[in-house]
């Protein structure tokens, strides 16, 4: 069988491969371009699955990251449902699951994730895509009681929207508070207060050892000895970069496929965008992989950039969010780093902005209610600026009036 040549493949059809076309394009790259992705699905916004596609308040149609026609539109050939299951790095060509080979000028990796669940069985999900939202939407029907084990960003959305859907819910957390990744602890305790006030039954310090099921219910152990039953589980406990064709390519001691400023790995004309990228970072000490839709979709156009062959340097202040119970969370920076908090507003309060700094120097912000706030903080986190701690805790004092000459 003759092989078909594209000046660039794209592997994976998320938000990562979607935005590194547009970033070709618009960086002039007119050559060939076919992107595989495994789903059936036209490219989605992942961060519904476990919010309005999961609530039934959007349908997948609803969701699309661009119109069926823009592939066309942007000389891309879309071929969904198909996967990848080998590279020849040296033959510049990837197998498709049809046994066919494609070859490629230029090849990015964008395969994202899958949801990590050690246990296995029909009462026990996982929530990562369309197929996962429906398959529990499904297993929920006649099911009362749900565990979630997890209350990072996607299990305590999963809580929230299983609360709206009318369902008992305990949330089970290996750490002390919720959003342990995300937020340091006064304010995780806000979210133990919203858990409870919207009737989450939250456990934490809970290390899972057993899911065990049977015709009616599933069992939940604890390392302590503490047992939860219920008619479902949703193991919400992080995801693992999708590395089944990074043979070959240097991998990072943090996970993920290791690349440089320009999204390129170890090996030249290969490059990898998204969440399966480990990049580094000014912002943050480690090569990192960030897991946030935003990240995602901006490391994707820099990376198409930079493979239509653009000088580019990514290094993004982060910034994410999470929906939980009606309420929008944003996070920018690096709160986790910090060495002092300051509060614009109450913490319990219904709109509030929390900064962090180390050595005087904005380092992230965290906000429920004022979005303002968040976006002013990161052209200052990015301006590695010194800060005035008072004026940052008046409201009436815009944040970039902040900034110490
Ligand atoms: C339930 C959920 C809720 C989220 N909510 C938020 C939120 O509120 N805010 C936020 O900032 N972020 C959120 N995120 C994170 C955000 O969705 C991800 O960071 C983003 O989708 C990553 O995009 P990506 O293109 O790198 O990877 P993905 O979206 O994972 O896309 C990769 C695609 O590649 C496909 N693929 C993998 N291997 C192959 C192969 N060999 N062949 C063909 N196709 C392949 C995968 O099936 C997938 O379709 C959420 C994630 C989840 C799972």
């Amino acid at each position: 069988m003759s092989r078909r040549e594209f000046g660039c493949v794209i592997v994976g059809a998320g938000v990562a491969g979607v935005s590194a076309v547009a970033g070709m394009r618009a960086a002039g790259f007119e050559g060939s371009i076919l992107m595989v992705g495994d789903e059936p699905q036209l490219p989605y916004r992942r961060p519904t699955v476990s919010k309005e596609l999961f609530r039934g308040a959007k349908t997948p149609d609803q969701v699309r990251i661009k119109a069926e026609s823009w592939y066309a539109d942007n000389g891309v050939e879309l071929r969904t449902g198909t996967r990848a299951i080998g590279v020849d790095l040296d033959g510049h060509a990837i197998t498709l699951a049809d046994g066919s080979s494609v070859g490629f000028g230029r090849l990015l990796l964008a395969t994202g994730g899958r949801a990590r669940n050690p246990w296995s069985g029909n009462r026990v999900r996982s929530l990562r895509d369309i197929a996962d939202a429906e398959g529990l939407t499904t297993a929920l029907d006649g099911v009362d009681h749900v565990l979630v084990v997890g209350a990072g960003l996607v299990g305590s959305e999963i809580a929230a929207s299983l609360r709206s859907l009318d369902r008992e819910v305990t949330l089970l957390e290996g750490a002390e508070l919720p959003l342990p990744r995300l937020l340091p602890p006064d304010l995780a305790h806000r979210y133990v207060a919203l858990h409870s006030a919207r009737g989450t039954k939250l456990e934490t310090g809970v290390e899972v050892t057993e899911v065990a099921e049977d015709a009616d219910e599933v069992v939940v152990t604890a390392a302590d000895g503490r047992r939860w039953a219920a008619g479902l589980v949703v193991v919400a406990i992080g995801m693992e970069p999708d590395l089944a064709l990074a043979d070959g390519l240097a991998l990072a001691p943090t996970g993920g496929i290791s690349v440089d400023w320009r999204g390129q790995t170890s090996v030249p004309g290969v490059f990898a965008a998204g969440d399966v990228a480990s990049r580094p970072s000014s912002y943050v000490e480690e090569p990192f992989r960030a897991e946030h839709w935003q990240s995602a979709q901006n490391h994707g156009t820099a990376v198409g950039r930079a493979m239509a062959g653009e000088d580019v340097r990514f290094d993004e202040v982060p910034w994410s969010w999470s929906d939980q119970y009606g309420i929008n969370l944003q996070v920018t920076g690096w709160p986790l780093g910090a060495d002092q908090l300051v509060v614009r507003g109450e913490l319990d309060g219904e709109a509030f902005t929390a900064f962090f700094l180390r050595d005087g120097v904005l380092r992230g912000a965290v906000t429920i209610g004022r979005p303002a706030d968040v976006r002013a903080a990161r052209l200052l986190v990015a301006q590695r600026a010194r800060v005035s701690a008072a004026l940052l805790a008046d409201p009436s004092v815009g944040v970039n009036e902040t900034v110490e000459a």
